[in-house]
């Protein structure tokens, strides 16, 4: 054997659950075995990875149809460096930066080891190569948040001289639509919702109208927009404050059509795509207040995400 190859683990430090339920369920293996590197994939050493509702979703076994593995590492998430590539990866190689989200179906097919993990793997074509001037923190705090915001706009035929309503703007989603409906498609007018405390912020992200859903329903707004973009799941009300002709999008299933429902597609090609959008600072992470988590306090920082108060993105670093 190689010194290289004596140096690749075949273990890792991970968070896992084997059994459904809150974030409790959580335990530390300090030796979960990798599994074999397939010839399309990458071995990772994760610096950093995002927290995402769909982890918590997940946990609580509400996917359990679909995905049948216990026990489960979670996380989709991951900014790192790359250790090991497989015989058919063509442009990552060791000692790349690289981030993405690993899991390239939403709800199925989702790997076994997640990305709360001192390594992970992933395929190549789900990856990218970190910005430079991005830290690890923020590079892990974009790929599913972004990847949702960028496919939803896209199949709402969203451009430039359109206007938006983001509900709930100040999310993991909500803050990249805003800025992306602002700085990539050129938006005519982009309304979004919070609650009182997060106005000035979504006002900061690029909204022209902070709406305070505490104190207006969108449904009796008078003005209607080209596209609503439902991150909270309330696609009934959404549909109301769509103009005619106008689209809705809803990312929480079930959907309600016509309100156009998917789940995302993870493609390290649209994280390439926005690249010089973050290499110009114009598109950035929205970071919590409780980021950076230590790895350590994995089970509070679930627990946080799941009151559904969280600010832009939860990121848990060192790993
Ligand atoms: P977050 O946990 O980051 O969202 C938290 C934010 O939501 C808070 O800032 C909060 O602001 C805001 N919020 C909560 N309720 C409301 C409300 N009634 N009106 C306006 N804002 C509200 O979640 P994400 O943005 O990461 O994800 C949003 C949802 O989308 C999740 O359910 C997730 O599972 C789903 N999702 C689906 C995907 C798909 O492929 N279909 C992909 C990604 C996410 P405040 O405190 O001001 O209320």
């Amino acid at each position: 054997m190689t010194e290289a190859a004596s140096s690749i683990p075949t273990h890792t430090k991970a968070w896992y659950y084997s059994q459904h339920g809150s974030p409790d369920v959580l335990k530390l293996d300090p030796n979960w075995p990798l599994p074999e590197l397939k010839d399309d994939q990458v071995l990772i050493k994760v610096v950093a990875a995002s927290l995402n509702p769909i982890d918590y979703k997940r946990m609580n076994g509400l996917y359990k149809d679909y995905d049948p593995h216990l026990p489960t590492v979670p996380g989709f998430d991951v900014a790192g460096v790359v250790v090991s590539v497989g015989r058919e990866v063509h442009k990552l190689k060791v000692g790349d930066e690289v981030y993405g989200d690993i899991n390239e179906e939403g709800v199925t097919n989702l790997k076994a080891l997640g990305t709360l993990s001192e390594y992970t793997i992933a395929e190549e074509r789900l990856l990218a190569i970190k910005p430079p001037n991005l830290s690890f923190v923020e590079a892990a705090a974009i790929p599913a948040a972004l990847e949702t915001a960028y496919e939803g706009l896209e199949r709402a035929q969203f451009s430039a001289g359109k206007s938006i309503l983001v509900v709930g703007g100040a999310g993991g989603v909500g803050h990249f639509v805003i800025q992306l409906a602002k700085h990539l498609y050129g938006a005519s007018k982009i309304a979004a919702t919070s609650s009182t405390g997060k106005l000035e912020l979504l006002r900061k992200l690029g909204a022209d109208w902070a709406i305070d859903y505490t104190k207006e329903n969108i449904e009796d707004i008078t003005e209607k927009f080209d596209v609503v973009y439902d991150t909270i799941g309330e696609p009934d009300r959404a549909l109301k404050a769509v103009k005619e002709g106008g689209k809705a999008v809803t990312i929480i299933p079930p959907g309600l059509p016509p309100a156009i429902f998917f789940v995302l597609t993870s493609k390290g090609s649209i994280l390439d795509k926005l690249r010089p959008y973050f290499e110009s600072g114009i598109v950035k992470p929205l970071l919590d207040p409780k980021t950076p988590v230590p790895f350590s306090h994995l089970v509070e920082a679930y627990s946080y995400l799941e009151t559904s108060r969280a600010i832009g993105k939860v990121v848990v670093y060192p790993i």
